[in-house]
Order: C-alpha cells, then sequence, then structure tokens
C-alpha cells in the first residue's frame, strides 16, 4: 500500500473509532515530506465543513504560513465532495490520489450524489438562488479592481 494512503487511511479509522466524525482522512505531501493531516470532525466539532481534506488543507496552510499549496499534492482515503475538490482547487493542489470511490462512499450513506446532481442540474428544491441587489455588490467588487495593496489569490 501507498505509505501516504496508508497514512490518510489509518486517520479515516481514528477518526471514525474516536467518534470525531465520518471515517474519512487526508494527508498533503510536498517534495516527497507530509506537510499537513487532517481527519473528519464534522460531528465532533459541529462543522458541516469539517471533512478531512479541509482540515487537511487548513492544517497544511498553517504549518508552511501560506494560502498557496502549489507543489503539494493531495492524499484522500475517498474521492473528495464538491466542497472539498472547490477548496482542494483554490488551494492550488493540482494532483489528488483518492482511495474509496464516490460510488463506494455513496454505498456507506453519504451523499455526495445530490451536490454531484445540483452542480449538473440546479434545482429549487436542494438549493433556491436568489440574486438581489448587484449594483450595490458590484461596486464593492469595483473598489477590489482598483485596490493597490491586495494580496491576490
Ligand atoms: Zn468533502
Amino acid at each position: 500500500m501507498n505509505e501516504y494512503m496508508k497514512k490518510a487511511n489509518e486517520l479515516a479509522k481514528y477518526s471514525m473509532e474516536n467518534n470525531k466524525g465520518g471515517c474519512f482522512g487526508c494527508i498533503i505531501v510536498k517534495d516527497g515530506e507530509i506537510v499537513g493531516q487532517g481527519y473528519n470532525t464534522v460531528t465532533s466539532d459541529n462543522d458541516p465543513t469539517c471533512h478531512g481534506e479541509v482540515n487537511a488543507i487548513r492544517n497544511t496552510c498553517k504549518n508552511l504560513n501560506t494560502f498557496d499549496l502549489s507543489g503539494c499534492e493531495l492524499y484522500t482515503s475517498a474521492y473528495p465532495c464538491p466542497m472539498c475538490l472547490g477548496a482542494i482547487m483554490w488551494s492550488n493542489i493540482k494532483t489528488v490520489y483518492y482511495g474509496a470511490t464516490p460510488k463506494d462512499t455513496a454505498n456507506i450513506g453519504f451523499r455526495d450524489d445530490f451536490m454531484y446532481e445540483w452542480l449538473r442540474l440546479p434545482n429549487e428544491e436542494t438549493l433556491k438562488m436568489v440574486q438581489m441587489n448587484r449594483k450595490e455588490c458590484v461596486e464593492v467588487q469595483q473598489i477590489w479592481l482598483n485596490k493597490k495593496d491586495k494580496i491576490e489569490y
């Protein structure tokens, strides 16, 4: 077994056995070295965003003191959900290794499927999106556009 995936899978087991959250773990590697890790803590932190991947990204950014994880690779015990895929892309990680497939994860009762379905075909029953006050919001965006001392990401 791949040593990084083995560690990610051990974290998945740890999370489950210690009732931290779901059975998902994640390792982030840079230049062959583990630079961060995380496991699911949704139920123990009362935070639906505390998936293994998001926790590992937060841990790695703290360890490396950066918001940009370019050059890092992520190992996760299961295929990432849409939220985590977004977080991975925002962090500039370019390669993900995953263990279990989305179907494997659906088979144990996790419901990523409806999110992928919504992304393909948005419907109001799952999530209603309402646009309002565009003018005022775009005004703030224009200030950002012209801000001289902004830190781009
Ligand atoms: Zn996730």
